[in-house]
């Protein structure tokens, strides 16, 4: 599995594993993905406070215990409890329940209505206090990404959290070579459209497919491949079923050609600039 800088400090595994909604899976599976996709070099593992009201991060808390120090562990606070007071405390709940004493990097969820100024004291006391590693952001536009940099200075913001698939690349226009110039990595969710992954027997699927023939490999892991061309994009597939998390730990291997990427772009254009970020 390669591995890739974040935010100029760590390096990361560039692909790593979600668990939005891993609550609604059997939790028995969720757990022995999760500890599958950690065997396979998938370390970089994204929750968040909201996901399940805590319970994910609880199942997280199982799935990472023992081996830790293996695990590049990244939560979110919540824009409502995202104020200076409200943060630190978010983050210690979090903490709780995911078993441990350290965030390896903690994010606010989206932007809200707390002053950014506050949320980012709270994530440096928590610098300051070895609770967290490095802070980010998610669902930034570069607007947002200006006033955050402005406020933290450079080399603080280590990543921000965006929506990136085949069908969604709006990214590519400001965001992605925003992040690129300030050193903020890129971390793309819902790499597979949230389970809308495109069908085989439609015209990019059978892209994916010819492509995927090529290299012995997988539509999934080619999407995965395409999607972290880039050594500032990493990208967080969610699997509940191991089956998913060994095929996608795969495609951290997968090296695409020119002429793929460019097939591949083609068939899935990235479209004219949005007016804003696209979140779903
Ligand atoms: P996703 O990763 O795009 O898609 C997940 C779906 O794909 C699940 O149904 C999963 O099935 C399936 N899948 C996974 N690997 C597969 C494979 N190799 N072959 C076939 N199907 C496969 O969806 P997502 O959960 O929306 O996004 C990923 C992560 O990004 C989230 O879990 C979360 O950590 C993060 N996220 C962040 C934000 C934010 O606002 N910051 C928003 C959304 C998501 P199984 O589960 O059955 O394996």
């Amino acid at each position: 599995m390669d591995q890739r800088g974040f935010g100029g400090a760590a390096r990361v595994a560039v692909i790593g594993q979600g668990t939005w909604d891993m609550e609604s899976a059997d939790r028995a599976a969720a757990v022995a993905a999760l500890r599958r996709g950690l065997d396979l070099g998938m370390t970089h593992v994204d929750t968040a406070e909201m996901y399940g009201a805590g319970l994910v991060e609880d199942l997280v808390g199982e799935a990472i215990a023992g081996r830790r120090d293996e695990v590049f562990l990244v939560t979110k606070v919540l824009p409502r409890n995202a104020s200076r007071q409200g943060t630190i405390a978010a983050c210690e709940r979090s903490l709780r329940r995911l078993r441990t004493d350290r965030l390896d990097c903690y994010l606010l969820h989206w932007p809200g209505s707390h002053p950014l100024a506050e949320t980012i004291a709270a994530f440096e006391q928590l610098v300051t206090d070895g609770k967290i590693r490095a802070y980010g952001v998610s669902n930034f536009d570069v607007t947002l990404l200006e006033e955050a940099h402005g406020l933290a200075g450079d080399g603080r913001i280590a990543c921000n959290q965006v929506l990136y698939h085949l069908q969604e690349r709006g990214i590519e226009h400001a965001v992605l070579p925003w992040c690129e110039r300030h050193d903020v990595t890129v971390v793309g969710y819902s790499p597979f459209g949230s389970g809308r992954f495109p069908g085989p027997r439609s015209a990019g699927g059978r892209v994916l497919a010819e492509v995927a023939a090529g290299h012995g490999a997988t539509p999934h892991q080619v999407a995965l491949a395409f999607l972290t061309r880039r050594d500032s994009l990493l990208a967080i597939p969610k699997a509940a079923n191991a089956v998913h998390a060994a095929e996608n730990a795969a495609a951290g291997a997968l090296r695409l050609r020119d002429a793929d990427v460019r097939r591949i772009e083609e068939a899935f254009p990235r479209g004219v600039k949005p007016r804003s970020l696209p979140t779903a």
